[in-house]
């Protein structure tokens, strides 16, 4: 083909939350893509954007909607018409005989804005269900919650990702983002050549390699070592007593926990020797500029918004948040993580970041939606809570699903399957049969993120646009047709429910206006301009607002909150049954539950298959084989995994992948126990045994 043919669009990858800047090109038989210059990626991918365009013509890709009449039987193909009228049917019938609230809807942190917002509206308006949570609630809550605790505002990155480029010392914690995000490492890369990279992990992971300094915790003891830390920060002379005084409250109150944990006596719990917590404080206290950045590793557990608080709390103490050149942030992980948890689509929310339960948040949603405030429900369970619920007395009979695929990524997925088979009615939005499509009563087939206008917000709360690239197969419809399709058949107003990208983000602008994710200055001709918007962005003269906090933090006083917290441990602790600690984390060539990369033959090739990495002592303890299927059980269910005997793990752990299904499904193992506030299952870590398959 000769290259003027081609079609060329400036786009973003579909996977994480650094959204990498691409170009997409389309060669009428197959779309390729290419890294282009991004502030967030500097020019590079990862394997898993390299291959994206894969996916766009993968086998098995869906252009028609699948339908089956009754459990047990096989889902058919049937016209578009057809599954829409079967799916309102049910859910009127439903509605009537149980009430709104018998139907239930679980959206994604991949969802671009629009989509993530109108599934927001027409749960509440198109159902009337206050039964909405999303798989968000399974990645950042924790993080989140911590943020809104201390600074009165939840933005992952309240600093462009390019600001850390110039730090002198950065801690990570719980995050590989050498494996997870590695165009990442280009901006911790100047630190780390100055020494000043530290990374806590339990495992000597490839980010690990880079850091100066490893410090190795127990899972589920991090905030032991953060309290430690902190300890060691007073002790040795670098608390910023001017910094606490002038822009944070309740310091001594934390000091009087953190005052008990002395160094020597954190290293007892976490195994992380005191020199070396010294060593870390002093890197980050010494530093002219400095970070602390969190993910999933500290976060995703059921003392989880406590642990974040932890970390904040010694961010705090040095004096590094809201100053130009330092500060805190929490890495999303998700491709929308953060615009996804913005606009309503989880259980206690409305668009702008405004909360459900807030009179005035509700009176002015109303307003743009053209209804009366009683007309929107109140605040509804937590994603785990929902799911568990579901075919219960007291449960939803229905799920509707978009952008998830929870059979393989919900926490004790075993009984999860078992809830979902309960169901009278099961819906799915997806591109292939996913695991969760594969079970359910009707499946859409829907559009991919490079046939589709659409935005995302990424982990530095800048708004991105994602063009459309090339066209979708014929078949195929968006999200946002299908929300559309069934809101008129439920007794919407079609107007109420626009199928353009760009007229839903208008109305999620004027939903906005006024809360704390403010996009109402933001359009799409400003995106297509290449503007740099970080929310919030409040009229369309307004720059953006890349530094939060550089004149004050969120709260009305303007000042950052200590939070007063301590240690709990694992909910599960190991015991002479199950004797070990399993957590979960991703590898370099998988996304999340694997529905997207498990289809692309590369990554596949590289990585076939679920692991358990396993410590040789342990391995010998525990009589498994390197190269050899073991069996990996927990009180909830057990995992077949290939062992792979490493060095770079504790003797005390074993570490799954969680992007298999099946018999592989890390999750299987993992423990629900939820966060109390953020309502956080805790992923990372649960007690387990190890035999040979
Ligand atoms: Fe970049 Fe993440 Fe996509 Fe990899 S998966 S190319 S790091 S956005």
């Amino acid at each position: 083909m000769p290259v003027d043919a081609r079609v060329e669009v400036d786009t973003h990858c579909p996977y994480c939350a650094l959204q990498c800047g691409m170009v997409v090109r389309d060669e009428r038989a197959e779309a390729t893509v290419a890294p282009r210059e991004f502030p967030t990626n500097r020019g590079g991918l990862c394997q898993k954007g390299w291959t994206s365009a894969s996916l766009l013509t993968t086998p098995g890709r869906l252009t028609t909607p699948l339908l089956r009449e009754r459990r047990g039987a096989p889902l058919r193909p049937v016209g578009w018409a057809e599954a829409l009228d079967h799916v309102a049917l049910r859910l009127r019938e439903l509605r009537e005989r149980l009430g709104p609230d018998a139907v239930g809807v679980f959206g994604g942190g991949g969802l671009t804005n629009e989509k993530a917002y109108l599934l927001g509206k027409f749960a509440r308006l198109a159902l009337g269900t206050s039964k909405i949570d999303y798989n968000g609630r399974f990645c950042m809550s924790s993080a989140a919650a911590a943020g809104i605790k201390a600074f009165g505002v939840d933005r992952g990155l309240p600093f462009p990702v390019a600001d850390l480029a110039e730090a002198d010392a950065i801690l990570l914690v719980g995050a590989n983002v050498a494996e997870t995000m590695p165009p990442f490492m280009r901006h911790v890369r100047p630190a780390a050549d100055k020494g000043g990279l530290i990374v806590v992990d339990p495992r000597r992971t490839p980010t690990a390699e880079a850091a100066a300094l490893h410090l190795q915790p127990a899972p589920g003891t991090d905030l032991a070592l953060a309290l430690g830390m902190l300890h060691a920060v007073v002790a040795d002379g670098l608390l910023d007593h001017r910094y606490i005084a002038e822009r944070t409250t309740g310091f001594d109150e934390v000091w009087r926990i953190a005052a008990a944990w002395w160094p020597e006596r954190v290293e007892r719990v976490t195994g992380v020797p005191a020199a070396d917590q010294r060593a870390a404080v002093a890197l980050l206290g010494q530093a002219r500029n400095a970070y602390v950045l969190t993910a999933r590793g500290t976060e995703q557990h059921a003392s989880g918004v406590a642990t974040v608080s932890a970390w904040i709390n010694l961010c705090l103490a040095l004096g590094l948040c809201g100053r130009s050149g330092s500060g805190f942030g929490c890495l999303t992980g998700q491709g929308n993580g953060q615009g996804g948890r913005e606009h309503g689509q989880k259980a206690d929310q409305l668009p702008g970041y405004r909360k459900i339960d807030d009179p005035a948040a509700r009176a002015h949603v109303a307003g743009v939606w053209g209804v009366s405030v009683d007309e929107l429900p109140g605040p509804g369970p937590s994603a785990y809570e929902l799911l568990d619920s579901l075919g219960t007395p007291d449960g939803p009979k229905a799920l509707l699903v978009f952008g998830s695929n929870l059979a393989v990524s919900a926490p004790r997925a075993g009984h999860v399957a078992e809830r979902l088979e309960s169901l009278e009615l099961l819906v799915t939005a997806d591109f292939v049969l996913s695991e969760t499509a594969a079970v359910a009563d009707v499946v859409f087939p829907v559009t991919q993120w490079a046939e589709e206008d659409g935005t995302m917000t990424n982990l530095e709360g800048r708004i991105l646009l994602r063009s459309r690239a090339v066209t979708p197969p014929i078949g195929v419809r968006s999200d946002l047709d299908v929300l559309q399709g069934l809101a008129i058949r439920l007794g919407q107003p079609t107007h109420r429910f626009p199928t353009d990208a760009a007229t839903v983000f208008a109305e999620l602008g004027r939903a906005s206006a006024g809360g704390p994710a403010d996009y109402s200055g933001i359009s799409y001709d400003r995106l297509r301009a290449g503007e740099a918007l970080h929310w919030p962005v409040p009229a369309a003269d307004h720059p953006g607002t890349p530094r939060l906090f550089l004149n004050g933090f969120g709260h009305p006083d303007g000042l950052a909150r200590f939070q007063v917290v301590d240690h709990v441990g694992p909910a599960e602790p190991p015991d002479p049954e199950f004797p070990l600690h399993a957590t979960t984390g991703r590898v370099l060539q998988h996304y999340q539950s694997g529905a997207q990369t498990r289809r692309v033959p590369e990554l596949t090739e590289a990585s076939p298959e679920a692991f358990v990495e396993v410590h040789p002592d342990t391995a010998q303890r525990f009589d498994v084989h390197d190269g050899q299927w073991a069996t990996v059980t927990s009180r909830r269910g057990s995992v077949r995994a290939r062992v792979r005997c490493v060095q770079t793990i504790r003797p005390d752990t074993v570490f799954l992948p969680f992007h298999f299904p099946g018999a592989q499904r890390a999750n299987l193992l993992t423990n629900p126990a939820l966060d109390p506030t953020s309502r956080m299952p805790e992923f990372k870590v649960c007690a387990v045994r190890l035999g040979a398959a």
